[in-house]
């Protein structure tokens, strides 16, 4: 019997749980409230320029993924960077895009509240409920969210997890950088020993990534992130790209420079389970936030629920 499915949040976790719905023939709704697909597996365009300022790469070492991925590589949508690391062709979200394929989207849309009665959940954003397929009422309801805005959300839904609560992430202020010219940089990925930077990528040398331009990704630790996190993104830009001057030795002057702030970045602790699901009102949750800060524990999060809530409402 196919049922109607509500999916809270298009990152890896919640397209891991869509695409198995979808694949046994049931009807999947996804929410998002950013335009795009993918959520922290994102791709920032800058005219002809684009950053990978979110996750970087992954990897795939489970079966189901490594499937996936495979097929992926084959399709041209996830391309290797280096030994056992994939990330998205053209840009990192391209593997979110096949993930969705044959599911509803609704995107924009800023979920508030999750309401049930007799005949099942409705999902509301600040207007009232969001109009969908099957008249807007869905047999089960996944949050695939981060756990601080998966809480709220669980409890419009009169629910408190306590392994939500546990949850926690680390935040990221990302700088982008394009220069005209190629930098002498000593690898294309870096984790320096520093106290404002992490991370390092040159994002050209990815695949099926122009070459024209040299464009690199930095990444603040999370501890200059927590210091500086309610700064501005044209305040921070220009302190970390100090700070990558004064790490790399690099003076030439970017021609583009945009700082983005990531509030839940990588996860810090766990909810220690794969996912959240109360059967009794079939309300379920699912994220990075409980495996672990990686997108292959994302979809495994969303991956195991799916299959779980299928065995079940069978
Ligand atoms: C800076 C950075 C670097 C990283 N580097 C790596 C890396 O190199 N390798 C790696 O494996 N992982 C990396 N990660 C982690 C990886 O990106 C995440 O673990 C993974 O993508 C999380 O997927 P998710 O589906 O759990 O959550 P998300 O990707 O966050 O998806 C959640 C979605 O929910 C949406 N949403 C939230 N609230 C609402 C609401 N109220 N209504 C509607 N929609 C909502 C969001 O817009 C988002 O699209 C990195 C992350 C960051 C930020």
């Amino acid at each position: 019997m196919t049922r109607q499915i509500a999916i809270i949040g298009a990152g890896m976790a919640g397209l891991a749980a869509a695409r198995r719905f979808n694949d046994a023939g049931h009807a999947v709704t996804l929410f998002d409230k950013s335009r795009g697909l993918g959520g922290r597996m994102a791709t920032r365009r800058a005219g002809a320029l684009q950053f990978d300022h979110g996750a970087q790469y992954f990897t795939a070492r489970g079966e189901r993924f490594r499937e996936l991925v495979d097929g992926w590589l084959a399709g041209g949508q996830v391309g290797e960077w280096d030994n056992g690391s994939y990330v998205g062709t053209p840009g990192m979200s391209a593997p979110a895009r096949a993930l969705a394929a044959g599911c509803s989207i609704v995107a924009g849309s800023q979920v508030t509240a999750l309401h049930r009665d007799d005949a099942g959940w409705t999902i509301h954003d600040a207007e009232g409920p969001v109009a969908t397929p099957g008249n807007g009422s869905f047999a089960a309801a996944i949050l695939a969210v981060p756990a601080p805005q998966a809480i709220p959300l669980a409890a419009t839904a009169g629910i408190a997890w306590s392994p939500m609560q546990q949850a926690s992430y680390a935040p990221c202020w990302a700088l982008m950088l394009a220069f005209d010219k190629s930098l002498d940089l000593p690898s294309d990925r870096m984790r320096p020993e520093h106290a404002a930077i992490g991370w390092i990528a040159r994002d050209s040398s990815k695949p099926a990534r122009s070459r024209e331009t040299e464009t690199v990704v930095v990444h603040a630790t999370p501890d200059w992130s927590r210091a500086n996190l309610e700064d501005s993104p044209d305040d921070v830009a220009p302190r970390l790209l100090a700070a990558f001057r004064d790490l790399s030795g690099i003076a030439a002057k970017p021609g583009f420079l945009a700082a983005h702030r990531w509030r839940y970045a990588l996860v810090e602790r766990t909810a220690g389970q794969p996912f959240l699901w109360d059967e009794t009102i079939a309300l379920s949750a699912c994220g990075d936030w409980c495996l672990g800060p990686r997108v292959e524990a994302a979809f495994e999060s969303g991956d195991a629920l799916a299959r779980e809530m299928m065995a079940k409402l069978a």
